[in-house]
């Protein structure tokens, strides 16, 4: 165990966690919230709760505080708006930290940025200069490492690559635009195609569509092999825009096995066939699952 730490703080749409990480990366306290309160300050209020407690405990020199969070995020300003949290627009996490600890480095970056950088660092990207890591789950983000640095772009928005568009006269996304990745490749998105289709289940997770598609179900095979086919194109997009070298994928989507990665990757062969220097581009799937996020918010600061 190291004798410097970081508070990493993981801020999702379900739940927020803080913990204290050292500096061989390893998870020493951790504590887990819920997202959902009536207020902002009420969910602030716990937030500093539990990291006073953290910090209570530590023996060590906490160096900084690491935050990754869902977007849309302003690395400038050190706020978050996270979609899945509308109580909290345009809320100054940073400042808040800055108030109840004595720490003077403060990180903020996306969650799939964390995500990807805890990759490089530590899971299936190792070595690799240029790689871009995405989340496909309930939503689809990414994080880019260009010259085995985590690219952090203007405002700390890399992790956008779900609302790409690839059909400018497609389906409205979440999020207002047309033809985003994400309206067809997320998991809940490959659920409402398969009901479009006609598949008569309860069922009403990806989980569900995934396990009837490994049953044969025409109907589950048809919608994922679309839904990765979007996302497929959105990566060859992007892979071949920056001359990237590796894409690692994780997400609760990409944990399905090979209902999911053998359509996956039939579609981004055909789509890279169309360019030699994408002929050794390679794809893998995430090593870290649980705490990658944290992980990632911790190497902010470490
Ligand atoms: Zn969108």
């Amino acid at each position: 165990m190291g004798n410097q730490y970081a508070l990493a703080v993981d801020v999702g749409g379900t739940k927020i966690a803080i913990a204290l990480v050292d500096d061989e990366l390893q998870i020493t306290e951790k504590k887990t919230i819920p997202s959902h309160a009536s207020t902002g300050s009420e969910l602030w209020e716990r937030i500093a709760n539990a990291t006073n407690m953290i910090l209570q405990k530590t023996q060590g020199e906490v160096v900084g505080i690491g935050i990754g969070s869902a977007g849309p995020i302003d690395l400038n300003a050190g706020t978050i708006s996270p979609v899945n949290i509308p109580i909290w627009r345009e809320f100054p996490i940073v400042e808040k930290f800055q108030q109840i600890s004595k720490v003077e480095r403060i990180t903020l970056h996306g969650d799939a940025m964390a995500l990807a950088h805890a990759e490089h660092k530590v899971g299936s990207g190792v070595g690799s200069r240029n790689m871009f890591g995405i989340v496909v789950s309930t939503g689809i983000g990414g994080g880019l490492v260009l010259d085995n640095k985590l690219f952090e772009g203007e405002t700390g928005n890399t992790s956008f690559f779900g609302h790409s568009s690839i059909d400018y006269s497609g389906v409205q996304c979440v999020c207002g635009r047309l033809g985003c990745v994400e309206a067809y490749a997320s998991g809940p998105s490959m659920v409402a195609e398969a009901k479009q289709l006609g598949w008569r289940s309860e069922e009403n997770s990806f989980i569900g569509l995934a396990e009837a598609a490994r049953l044969g179900d025409g109907i589950a095979i048809a919608a994922i092999d679309s839904g990765t086919r979007a996302l497929a194109v959105g990566l060859v997009n992007f892979a071949s825009s920056l001359d990237i070298g590796h894409i690692v994928i994780g997400g609760g989507v990409a944990q399905a096995g090979e209902v999911f990665w053998a359509p996956l990757m039939k579609h981004i062969h055909a789509e890279t066939e169309f360019f030699s220097f994408l002929k050794k581009l390679k794809v893998s799937p995430a090593k870290l699952t649980t705490d990658a996020g944290l992980i990632g918010a911790a190497l902010g600061v470490l």
